[in-house]
């Protein structure tokens, strides 16, 4: 009997400042700068955001249910006043989001300089992302009613945290089909026993590159240059070593305006493949097309689990298709979470 599937997102909640400016100021300098918005954002919120906007079928119904699980400052105007209503709005329940005292809630003060075609210049300061820790009560609220279908986590927590939950909810006891995303990649990288029975794993060409160079074995594979795209031959090596050394069902790599990458072997076959970029007339901001990617494919896993057991029937091919459609909206749009588009579009 089907269920109604379950998303539980475990990440960071950040507030963005955005100053837009001609230019950067040297030391000491003051300058007149454009304009300043703020947003909500955060790599764990836009990706739940993804999710909740995913599962909406009409505008009024929505199939899949999806929860937030991380921490913010508590008293937090922005959180009240913005990112708690983007989250619910986007369909996403906010009840996992711990409102802690003591601290500030993550932000990212990101400086648009417009004189160099707009390049960004990022600080972040993890405030309360960086006390998601406690793993028994994560658990306790990511478990609440049952096990999840699907689990997501990004690299914006601890990374002590998210090597506990991978293990928790790859053991028997709370088994359950995690999508990791580690963006950004740890400095220390992710061990790949970390990543041992892991159901599917999301990285961008960078952080598939950081994966080259953090896996011992693969330290020695000669890859192209870094400006260069990864060859079809690079990829393949890689998701070999991911299935047989980590058992890794699913590997995505997304490629930008190049398309997906993905490689999923089970037992019996091993379907590998590169679907091109949809073709956009203009491509606006790519703020957010990684989130929407991850969103709209977990969306598609959850739907998938709560038809059948399993992954090993899943039609990868097609939920890779889905959410390259997904991101290729977002990128006609500017901003993060408002450009990433309800599944009934
Ligand atoms: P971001 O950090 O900006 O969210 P990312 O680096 O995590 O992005 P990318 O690999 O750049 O992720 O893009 C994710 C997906 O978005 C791509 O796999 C593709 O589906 C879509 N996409 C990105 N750029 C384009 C483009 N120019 N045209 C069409 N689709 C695009």
């Amino acid at each position: 009997m089907a269920h109604k599937p379950v998303i539980r997102v475990v990440g960071s909640l950040n507030i963005d400042f955005v100053t837009r400016t001609p230019r950067v100021p040297g030391p000491g300098e003051t300058l007149s700068a454009t304009s300043m918005t703020v947003h909500p954002g955060g790599k764990g919120s836009n990706q739940a955001v993804a999710c909740g906007k995913a599962a909406f079928t009409s505008p009024s119904s929505q199939d899949v249910v999806v929860e937030m699980i991380g921490a913010v400052g508590a008293n937090d105007p922005y959180y009240a006043s913005l990112l708690k209503p983007t989250l619910e709005k986007s369909g996403v329940s906010t009840t996992g989001v711990e409102e802690m005292e003591g601290v500030q809630t993550g932000t990212a003060t990101i400086i648009v300089d417009e004189g160099s075609h707009g390049e960004n210049r990022i600080l972040v300061v993890p405030g309360a992302n960086a006390r998601v820790n406690d793993l028994a009560k994560i658990i306790e609220t990511a478990t609440k009613d049952g096990i999840p279908d699907v689990v997501v986590m990004q690299g914006e927590i601890p990374r002590s945290t998210v090597l506990g939950l991978l293990k928790a909810f790859n053991s028997p006891h709370y088994k359950t089909c995690v999508i990791f995303n580690p963006a950004p990649m740890f400095p220390e990288g992710v061990p790949i026993d970390a990543l041992k029975g892991l159901a599917v794993l999301v990285v961008n060409e960078t952080e598939c590159r950081q994966l080259f160079t953090c896996v011992d074995e693969l330290k020695t594979v000669p890859t192209s240059g870094l400006d260069e795209p990864m060859t079809e031959l690079e990829l393949n090596r890689l998701t070999t070593y991911l299935h047989n050394k980590a058992g890794i069902l699913i590997v995505v790599v997304t490629l930008g305006s190049q398309g997906v990458y993905y490689s999923f072997e089970t037992p019996d076959f091993l379907d590998r493949s590169l679907i091109p970029a949809v073709k956009v007339e203009r491509v606006v901001d790519t703020t957010g097309a990684g989130d929407t990617f991850v969103g709209y494919f977990a969306t598609a896993v959850a739907r998938h689990l709560a038809q059948v057991k399993g992954l090993e029937n899943l039609n990868v091919r097609e939920a890779v298709g889905r959410a390259n459609e997904a991101a290729a909206k977002c990128v006609q749009r500017n901003g993060a979470m408002e450009s990433i588009p309800f599944g009934y579009e």
